[in-house]
């Protein structure tokens, strides 16, 4: 049976479906499109690329930057989020989701996002949430192996907390995305419950 992901086509035995098991680059009908348009998810369209093998572990894919154009990055570090070898110098990945909740004497509130763990182990965002003025309590913090698994995960939350986003007070941008009001705590709890078997808490 075919049917569509947001990847492209896959073949699947409907009984696979049945037993829940989630389509993978392996029943896809075009693993090259299929691989690239992963890639364009997890990279938000930012680049371009061109891929020639669809082995995630010893293959190499062609980035093309706006910026630096064509560079050949190996398909482990690509897949970890750390974009082009020239802008990224420091390899920083985008593997690394956190929810932590934000706080001062005025507001309370929920933030959700990714980054990743410096090298003196805090998640690198969280220097601008206190040069904003806010207290931060961390709730749960979880490192994937693969970051587009990270961006899968931090996706689906956002749909869900689309209708109660919260718009801090002092904050960088005009609208945020990622922040949402208290009521909604137990709801994505439960999905990081259900999503991530493996958890690694931190306070
Ligand atoms: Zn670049």
């Amino acid at each position: 049976m075919l049917f569509n992901t947001k990847y492209g086509l896959v073949s699947v035995n409907p009984d696979n479906l049945i037993h829940g098991h989630i389509p993978t680059i392996r029943t896809a009908v075009n693993r090259k499109e299929y691989f690239k348009n992963q890639l364009l998810f997890l990279y938000n369209n930012k680049y371009d690329f061109e891929v020639d093998s669809t082995d995630r572990h010893k293959g190499r894919v062609t980035l093309i930057c706006p910026i630096h154009g064509k560079q050949s990055v190996d398909s482990d570090s690509i897949f970890l989020g750390s974009g082009c070898p020239e802008c990224n110098k420091f390899w920083e990945k985008s593997n690394t989701f956190y929810l932590i909740k934000l706080f001062n004497e005025n507001e309370s509130f929920y933030k959700l996002g990714v980054s990743y763990i410096t090298d003196n182990g805090k998640v690198r965002r969280f220097r601008e949430y206190k040069a904003l003025g806010y207290n931060i309590e961390v709730i749960f913090i979880h490192t994937f192996e693969d970051a587009l698994q990270c961006k899968e995960f931090e996706t689906k939350l956002k749909k869900i907390i689309r209708p109660n986003l919260y718009k801090p007070n002092k904050w960088e941008y005009n609208s945020s995305t990622e922040t949402f009001t208290n009521e909604l705590l137990p709801t994505i709890l439960e999905n990081i419950k259900y999503d991530i078997v493996s958890t690694s808490s931190e306070n």
